[in-house]
């Protein structure tokens, strides 16, 4: 434990009893043991009741009274076996986390007792109240019900005592008012836009999946320091602080050895997660100090997106038992890197071909080159929307900040698929793809690694890279859902391909042969990305933007106006056609957007001037009194203030940047009552946008007192405690 001035301010929570030990096994034990899944429900169900549902989670097909009756029977008895006594439908609505209602599974039995019983209309469908969730303006509050339906696609998982059942979130009217909603309808346009394509070059394919794997990046900070800082503990970052003398200047942290007390949290979360049959496979220390990351194996992309909000529950919880609190704000602490989530994003087809990675032969390489090119395609046309999808107030820190993606939305594709590309312009369309090293070179001829090399040391200042076998969004927020991102980004592609479909068979009615009406096809969409969209420079450079803008890329980097995006009619037109949001939906979740942005900066804005007045100016008043005191008393002894020429000094220092904060104070109080007299949501973000540039300069004055102002009487934990786990 560390040893600092804001020990013990708080009972800590690490008393609390361990999970169940599973030492002595293997993880492929005890795997998944708190997860309703395929295996378990085949050892609790009957086989007609399996079947129906297994019928129900492949073929999409809706789930009937009796199946859900007896998939309820089955479940509840697994799940009261594992001391289970709720049970909660678990869904993601439109605020950071998850939501449940617990309710226990007693019922009286009609002889003066209780009895467990979990039905399957409870289990298919609820009806929380709704109306203190965000809908921007979707559920007026008279028509405040909106319901929960089951999701058998997630399977159902035990947390603690609760049985939780993955839910989506509607209103009555059947608007989504969640984001596992729309991320379903995305990935349903997306397999069934790749799948006519696939067919061309397989025709066993019947399915189609969209994958994802996340890389959760996030900081630990002692839970007594923690305490003690009212802006970590509100706002989940810090709003004042001076840099430490030592932060990540040596690259030390990366990669380093992993510290006990982290190792053993680390240890304590993986078991937990391996038990809710997710399959964390990473973990490191990332380049802050303090910071680290976790990344599972990837999985299908609603799943692997559940996975990840269990994850965030399950850190949020672990991390108190070891004194520790969990920080997925994008910027806990300025001067040193922020966190993402890396959104590693891929197709894939039942018979187990992936998308994106080179194929067996010509052709698979055709059907590789054919999603890839239009995955660009997509990402080209839909850049600004795109940029929108991950845009926040708290991701708004990493935009642009010279460590993390800029704010312009670009494509890496490394060295060997940008000669690929170049080199497919110049040749006919009967040029066959090869993989390298099988064939000997001639000329005319393009070639493929099998495996790519050169894209293992990728370049980090794009925002979407391609790895080899999948692209990595890498401008998703730490905090965020992935499914704002994945939704956005599916959809995008969705509609790409059927455009690409329309085309290519209007090349095949011609009568050509399949690859060279896909070359065809392909070629004119190759010429109109590879100077656009694709970019493996440095992103970092401010020579990119202009570049970016000549390129006519999205280079806003407001995010009020970057949300925007959501509402042209391009962005409408393509979600409308995908079926994944309606127009009145788009609408409704802008202005969620807003809500959420001005809120955020709001509290954050309320938070530090609070500070300023509560913590920082009594404390320094407190050192001030002691200079004076100091040299008046010199002056009182030696009759001059000759030997006081420091403490002067200091004294006009501390002056001078008090007065900084005092109007700085009254400037942003003011700035605030202005912005709140504003109805409209979008003008209103755009009036807290100036607030927020503005916590910076209130708060540089605060740290210059820290820099001055005697250690001990310095109200609050320094980066230098708080970013150093000892
Ligand atoms: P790095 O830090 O080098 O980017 P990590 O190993 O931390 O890589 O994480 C990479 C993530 O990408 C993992 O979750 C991994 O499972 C996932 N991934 C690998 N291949 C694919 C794929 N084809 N589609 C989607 N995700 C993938
Ligand atoms: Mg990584």
């Amino acid at each position: 434990m560390s040893i600092n001035r804001f020990e013990l301010v708080r009972e800590s929570f690490s008393k609390k009893p361990a999970e169940p030990a599973v030492s002595g096994k293997k993880i492929s034990e005890y795997f998944g043991e708190l997860v309703f899944d395929r295996r378990t429900m085949q050892e609790y169900l009957d086989a007609d009741t399996f079947q129906a549902l297994t019928d129900c989670i492949e073929g999409g097909k809706p789930l009937d009274h009796m199946t859900a009756d007896g998939v309820a029977k089955g479940m509840k008895i697994w799940a009261m076996e594992h001391g289970v006594t709720h049970v909660t439908h678990w869904f993601q609505p439109l605020t950071e986390g998850t939501a449940e209602k617990h309710d226990s599974l007693i019922e009286y039995d009609g002889k003066g007792g209780v009895i467990e019983r979990l039905d399957g209309k409870s289990l298919a469908q609820q009806e929380p109240d709704a109306s203190s969730f965000p809908s921007g303006g979707l559920r007026a509050t008279f028509e405040a019900r909106g319901y929960t339906a089951w999701d058998p696609t997630s399977p159902v998982f035990i947390q603690g005592d609760t049985l939780c059942i993955p839910t989506v979130f509607i209103s009555y009217t059947g608007e989504a008012l969640d984001y596992k909603t729309p991320l379903k309808r995305a990935l349903k346009a997306v397999c069934e836009a790749a799948l006519p394509i696939c067919q061309l070059f397989d025709p066993s394919v019947k399915k189609v999946y969209s994958y994802l794997g996340w890389e959760q990046e996030y900081f630990l900070v002692d839970e007594d320091l923690y305490a003690s800082r009212p802006d970590l503990m509100i706002t989940g970052r810090t709003l004042m602080g001076h840099s430490s003398s030592k932060n990540q200047q040596l690259d030390d942290h990366y990669f380093a050895a992993i510290p006990t007390r982290v190792a053993a949290f680390m240890r304590d979360l993986e078991i937990q997660c391996y038990r809710l049959g997710i399959p964390l496979k990473t973990r490191h220390n990332e380049v802050a100090p303090n910071q680290f990351e976790i990344a599972p194996i990837f999985g299908e992309t609603n799943l692997a997106n559940d996975q990840n909000q269990i994850l965030m529950n399950q850190m949020r919880y672990i991390a108190r038992r070891h004194g520790f609190v969990v920080l997925f704000h994008e910027k806990p602490f300025a001067g040193v890197n922020g966190s993402g989530k890396h959104n590693n994003w891929s197709l894939g087809t039942d018979t187990g071909t992936p998308l994106f990675a080179p194929g067996k032969d010509a052709m698979g390489n055709l059907q590789f080159l054919t999603f890839f090119v239009n995955t660009l395609a997509a990402v080209q046309k839909h850049n600004a929307l795109l940029k929108a999808s991950i845009a926040s107030a708290t991701n708004a820190h990493r935009l642009g900040a010279n460590e993390a993606p800029p704010a312009i939305i670009s494509a890496f594709l490394g060295k060997t698929m940008t000669e690929v590309l170049r080199k497919l312009l110049t040749l006919p369309s009967d040029t066959s793809i090869e993989i390298a090293g099988k064939q000997s070179k001639k000329m005319g001829l393009v070639e493929i690694p099998e495996i790519f090399i050169d894209n293992t040391d990728r370049n980090r200042t794009s925002p979407f890279a391609f790895t080899g076998n999948r692209f990595e969004f890498r401008a998703v927020g730490a905090s965020s859902n992935c499914a704002g991102a994945m939704t956005t980004l599916n959809a995008a592609v969705a509609d790409q391909l059927c455009t690409f479909k329309a085309d290519l068979d209007k090349e095949l009615a011609k009568g050509k042969s399949l690859n060279i009406a896909v070359m065809d096809t392909l070629k004119p969409i190759i010429a109109s990305i590879i100077d656009v969209v694709c970019f493996d420079g440095n992103g970092y450079l401010p020579e990119w933007h202009e570049e970016a803008t000549r390129r006519g890329l999205d280079t806003c980097n407001s995010v009020p106006e970057m949300i925007k995006a959501f509402t042209t009619p391009q962005s409408v037109e393509m979600f409308t056609r995908t079926g994944v949001y309606t127009e009145t939906e788009l609408q409704a979740r802008n202005e969620v957007k807003w809500e959420t942005y001005v809120k955020k900066i709001q509290i954050e804005s309320r938070v530090l001037v609070r500070m300023a007045i509560n913590h920082i100016i009594p404390a320094v008043l407190e050192y001030k009194t002691a200079l004076l005191k100091d040299v008046a008393l010199t002056k009182e002894v030696f009759s001059d203030t000759s030997g006081c020429t420091g403490e002067l000094e200091t004294l006009a220092k501390i002056s001078q940047y008090l007065e900084e904060l005092r109007v700085g104070i009254v400037e942003m109080k003011n700035a605030r009552k202005a912005a709140n007299a504003i109805e409209d949501p979008y003008a209103k973000a755009v009036a807290y946008q100036e607030i927020a540039e503005s916590l910076e300069t209130l708060r540089r004055p605060i740290d210059k007192l820290e820099e001055i102002v005697d250690n001990k009487i310095w109200p609050l934990p320094k980066y230098r405690e708080l970013l150093f786990i000892s």
